[in-house]
């Protein structure tokens, strides 16, 4: 009755992972892609540009032996924009390639062109060349993902205002940099240019940054931030942004100061790229940021049989759980149960130094009213960390008085992002801080925090 059992608008991580799964259920699917090539923001503008940049940053300018070897110690000295380009061009390569293949394997159609609804079942897809080509589907599935939010007063130019996607194209290297906006984004990309010592302004409007973390760990951070010079303006609204004669950025602060800069990013906000999906003919509609809202279970979208997952949907926005809601949409689409998702999941924020935060944070222990105790370990209280050079990282744990139970890892340091996933496990297996007193951690490891953070937080709670 229909040419596609699942037609896929959308080939970053929630697309991808829906278009498999629903092939390997043995259905016939179609992903529709307005992009030149497959993968989406998180392989093209987002998620793996910016941690290959931060990776070729880290390995060239030497940042992990700094410790050892002082702050002025590079591997290469001049570094450009050219050198930071040439690994990127490598691993989107190679990403796109495992993609294309993953969908050749599994018998997923593509299509390139720009897709849009002409009633609830039918899609027209328009391609580069103006060819228009119409495909019916039983069941489809909007994974469109975000465009970075820009606002009239921000003389985007592409040469020295730049958003979000465009920074991952950089022409040059900047002496100096503004950064507008103290979110994920906006923090990583600051940290990274930092570790180039490139000079950077990070301003926020609000006066704190990250509030889904932990304090403590954003204390730890800002710390290590101001000691290498980042200029926070923390609670500093933006008034107005010009180009001087030169086309450089100047920014005036609503607090009265201005910052002059060579670059400028503007990440401040994100909107779902659904405005020309012509959503009205599928009887569909979207809030004020153009997102797109479903039921949490099923993905599905107030039209049953058209789902929608991954940033478009919004909260919280991550290739990891965008992959995640791909896969439910599509085992819900075709009569498969899929299990309910874990209480907690993880977030990495990539930045230098990276952090990584699974379950509640102490302040919301607090607001709970859970009697609680936390334990606190260093790196550098680590013999790994000793071999490493590690002058700062911290893990934090929270475990309740009562249960023992561990509710919240809180990590900022060296391979945090890595590390958070052993108090993932014990965190949604209903783990007790007994796991991390038994058992026997690899020794040198920075897996061996977790020991004695949980030492730290038994030995106070054993005194009570
Ligand atoms: C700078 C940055 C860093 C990030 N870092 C991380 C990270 O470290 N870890 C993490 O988990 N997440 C990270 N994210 C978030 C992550 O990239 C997103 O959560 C993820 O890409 C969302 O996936 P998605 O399935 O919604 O599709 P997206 O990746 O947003 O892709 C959507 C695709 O749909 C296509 N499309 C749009 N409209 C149409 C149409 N009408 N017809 C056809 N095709 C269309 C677009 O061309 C695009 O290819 C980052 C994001 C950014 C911007």
């Amino acid at each position: 009755m229909y040419d596609f059992d699942m037609i896929v608008i959308g080939s970053g991580p929630s697309g991808r992972r829906a278009a498999v799964q629903s092939a390997k259920i043995g259905k016939s699917v179609l992903v529709v892609e307005k992009g030149r090539r497959v993968g989406g923001v998180s392989v093209h503008t987002g998620t793996i540009p910016s941690k290959t940049l931060r990776e070729t940053v880290l390995n060239l300018s030497g940042w992990r032996e700094r410790g050892f070897y002082g702050r002025s110690y590079r591997v290469k000295q001049d570094i450009g924009a050219g050198d930071l380009m040439a690994r990127l061009h490598k691993t989107l390569d190679h990403e796109v390639e495992v993609l294309e293949h993953q969908f050749a394997r599994n018998a997923v159609k593509t299509a390139r062109g720009e897709a849009r609804f002409v009633d609830p079942h039918t899609i027209e897809i328009t391609a580069e060349g103006g060819e228009v080509d119409t495909v019916t589907g039983a069941h489809v599935l909007i994974a469109v993902g975000t465009r970075p939010f820009r606002p009239d007063y921000v003389p985007f130019n592409g040469m020295s205002v730049f958003d979000s996607d465009e920074i991952v194209d950089l022409p040059r290297l900047p002496r100096s940099l503004a950064v507008i906006g103290a979110g994920v984004i906006g923090v990583e990309y600051a940290s990274i240019f930092s570790a180039l010592d490139v000079s950077v302004t990070l301003i926020e409007p609000r006066a704190t940054f990250l509030d889904f973390i932990d304090k403590e760990l954003i204390e730890e951070f800002t710390h290590e931030l101001r000691d290498r010079n980042v200029g926070l303006r923390l609670g500093a609204a933006v008034s107005s942004i010009t180009l001087d004669a030169r086309e450089r950025p100047v920014c005036k602060l609503a607090d009265g100061r201005t910052v002059q800069s060579d670059m400028l990013l503007f990440a401040a906000g994100r909107v779902g790229a659904t405005d020309r999906l012509n959503l009205e003919a599928a009887g569909l509609s979207v809030d004020h940021r153009g997102r797109i809202t479903v039921e949490p279970k099923t993905l599905q979208t107030a039209v049953p049989h058209i789902y929608a997952a991954g940033d478009v949907i919004g909260f919280p926005s991550l290739a990891s759980t965008s992959m995640e809601q791909g896969r439910v949409a599509a085992c819900h689409a075709f009569g498969l149960e899929p299990p309910p998702p874990p209480e907690f999941f993880p977030y990495g924020i990539y930045s230098v130094p990276e952090m990584s935060t699974v379950g509640m944070s102490e302040e919301e222990v607090r607001k709970r009213e859970i009697p609680y105790e936390c334990g606190i370990a260093r790196f550098r209280e680590t013999s790994r960390g000793h071999i490493m050079g590690l002058n700062s990282g911290m893990m934090k744990m929270i475990f309740s008085v009562k249960t023992r139970r561990l509710l919240g890892v809180h990590i900022v340091g060296e391979g945090a992002t890595e590390l958070i996933h052993i108090g993932q496990a014990v965190l949604n297996l209903k783990g007790t801080i007994d796991y991390f007193i038994e058992n026997t951690f690899n020794y040198p490891t920075l897996a061996e925090a977790y020991k004695i953070a949980g030492l730290d937080a038994w030995n106070r709670m054993t005194r009570v």
